[in-house]
């Protein structure tokens, strides 16, 4: 056990290690990131949570693959490896939707793409080949979404689980605080990772043999899903598959899944209890530097949107289908104490580089701190109905505003706003709540209503159209006589399974109407293990079993067209779209069409279209375009 001070950094040099007289570390933690010492990086949260615990870490960030001895910079570890794609899947951060390679990656130096893709599976496979004793531990949102067999876009094909993949012994799904320090207890303590069973929060694997053998109380908490060799053969067992899987992440409930493979079985444990409010505030109290490590000659750009920002809570009961985040930080809530919040907006106000503004106080969704159900303390959620919905959970929000409030007031603090997405039908009616929460908003307001079609908003189980236009009059309403005024920023996407042409049509006339503009859109991307990926590789509903219309290349991209139909370079496959729906109506020089036969596009002056674009580049992807008129 180490007792030794949190360092100014984690060391990621043995000369740095030996600086603060340690010749091994404890664990290694390998990272598809640039080590960023912030809350937000999980690298330093992993870090920092166990030097606390009195182990001591090496951080080996975005080691070169080309050079295994990047991998070997400390040695091989006193008790195991812990490895991560980092903050995103690789391949989501490697490739836009439409599987084009992207140039830039937020969190390299200098934003230089420097991870392999499947980085998990590239960093495991040459450590375990330099260090073929040495433990591994897989993590992360990677790791921790491709738990099981999942449809991989990228190779638009049903992939084996990660761990049967990787030469690892372990994976963590989840944040993964608790796992990893009791993984540490447990191999301080001489215990072979391997036969590690029984710890919340991990996957393992063994083989049929030994599983036949082992006669534990697994064995009757287990459900078996369908195989990979099923789910790959027959969708309707990949429906069954998403479905058990999804239905059975409730950390109260000892249950156990069980997946065959070719070779091994993939057992996954139920997920770990949600952190105490008194442990998350010890984590977020810890003595990060909110800045990158001093290795680094260029920014990573990633830096610069989160550093003044703030995690005020975890987990998300929203339940929307192309989000897998219930399955990594579970629906309930767990907040940090307020004290503990302004804790940390002190120590940032004394940053130099601190200008006044907090950027976010927030989590997944931001307006969701503080909520509470007394089920999530011993039971967990319901399986027959959604807490987003239910008047039995208590709401937070007021406490949230007071937070935000508080905050403001810590000397230095010029501002504090909300940079995280809001639930926009959890926020109470009424112009004095509005006004309260936009003074928190710094000229934009970002929120997600993804589409207003119902046959979408339903496939994708987003609140409906009255409940955004309802949302948008009370802001908008808060406006007027407002200056400077605020914007909102939805968020929209196009391409998502149930969506067809007609649908995004409709919703462009719904901007054409509102005079609603759109910068940038979502194109859907399937991402392992969501609803909406299982309705894209199968083409099923899994909640319904209803077939649903999945678009697919050409019509993803005139559907992505149809929602930016103002821009010229859309004109063609906007064209493509009208004429498909029979919407002859609404090309030509009339007020309604949106675009002309000549390849100008309608309802934007020249003047309109500049100004939007500069307003664009402020507002994103939507913007009231004549706000100030009403
Ligand atoms: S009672 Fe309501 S809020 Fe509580 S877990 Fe059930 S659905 Fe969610």
């Amino acid at each position: 056990m180490n007792h030794l001070p949190q360092p100014e950094f984690l060391p990621v040099s043995k000369e740095e290690l030996e600086d603060i007289g340690i010749d091994r570390p404890d664990i290694i933690l390998v990272s598809g990131d640039a080590y960023l010492d912030h809350p937000a990086s999980a690298t330093a949260l992993l870090g920092r949570t166990l030097w606390d615990a009195g182990y001591t870490v090496g951080v080996i960030p975005q080691p070169d693959v080309k050079n295994i001895k990047s991998l070997m910079v400390f040695g091989s570890p006193r008790l195991f490896f812990s490895i991560s794609g980092g903050s995103m899947d690789s391949m989501v951060a490697h490739y836009t939707p439409a599987r084009k390679k992207r140039s830039e990656d937020a969190f390299s130096e200098g934003g230089h793409p420097s991870r392999p893709d499947r980085a998990t599976l590239v960093y495991t496979d040459l450590v375990h080949r330099i260090y073929q004793d040495a433990p591994i531990v897989i993590g992360g949102v990677e790791a921790s979404l491709r738990r099981f067999a999942h449809y991989d876009y990228w190779s638009d094909r049903i992939r084996q689980s990660i761990l049967a993949d990787a030469p690892a012994d372990i994976l963590i799904f989840g944040m993964g605080e608790q796992q990893i320090i009791t993984l540490a207890e447990c191999a301080d303590a001489g215990r072979n990772l391997k036969d590690i069973h029984s710890i919340a929060g991990i996957c393992w694997k063994t083989s049929p043999k030994n599983w036949a053998d082992q006669n534990t109380e697994i064995n009757s908490g287990v459900i078996e899903i369908p195989s990979f060799s099923e789910v790959n053969d027959d969708p309707s067992l990949f429906v069954k598959s998403t479905n058990l899987i999804a239905d059975n992440q409730n950390p109260f409930n000892n249950c156990f899944l069980l997946q065959r493979h070719p070779k091994t079985l993939i057992i996954q444990n139920p997920p770990a209890l949600p952190l105490s409010t008194e442990n998350l505030d010890r984590i977020y109290d810890l003595p990060y530097k909110r800045r990158a490590h001093p290795r680094y000659r260029e920014p990573i750009p990633a830096l610069e949107s989160i550093r003044f920002s703030i995690t005020s809570h975890r987990g998300c009961y929203g339940n929307c289908s192309f989000c897998a985040l219930a399955l990594h930080q579970g629906k309930i809530i767990q907040s940090r104490s307020t004290e503990s919040v302004l804790r940390e907006v002190q120590r940032i106000a004394l940053m130099p580089e601190f200008r006044g503004t907090i950027s976010d106080i927030g989590g997944p969704s931001a307006n969701m701190y503080g909520d509470m159900c007394e089920r999530w303390k011993t039971k967990g959620t319901c399986t027959d109905r959604e807490c987003i919905s239910c008047r039995i959970r208590s709401s937070g929000f007021s406490e949230y505003l007071s937070l935000l409030d508080d905050a403001q007031a810590v000397q230095g603090v010029k501002h504090v706003f909300i940079g995280s997405g809001l639930r926009y039908d959890l926020i109470p009616k009424g112009g004095e709540t509005m006004s309260h929460l936009c003074a928190h908003v710094s000229g934009q307001l970002k929120i997600a209503p993804e589409h207003i079609s119902p046959g979408v908003t339903s496939r994708m189980n987003k609140p409906s159209q009255d409940i955004f236009d309802s949302f948008r009059e009370q802001f908008e309403g808060v406006q007027k006589g407002r200056n400077p005024k605020q914007y909102l920023i939805p968020y929209l996407m196009s391409g998502h399974p149930g969506c067809t042409i007609k649908d995004m049509i409709f919703l462009a006339e719904y901007l054409r109407d509102n005079r609603l503009y759109t910068e940038q859109v979502q194109d859907f991307t399937p991402t392992p293990m969501t609803i909406s990926t299982c309705m894209y590789a199968t083409g099923i509903d899994p909640r319904t079993h209803e077939h649903v219309h999945v678009p697919k290349n050409e019509e993803k991209r005139v559907q992505r067209a149809l929602l930016s139909w103002r821009e010229p370079a859309n004109h063609s496959l906007v064209m493509e779209g009208l004429k498909q729906a029979g919407r002859d109506d609404l090309i030509g020089s009339g007020t309604t069409c949106l675009i002309s036969r000549s390849g100008h596009n309608q309802n934007c002056t020249g003047k309109e279209r500049t100004r939007a674009k500069k307003k664009g580049k402020v507002i994103g992807t939507f913007a009231r375009h004549h706000m100030n008129d009403h």
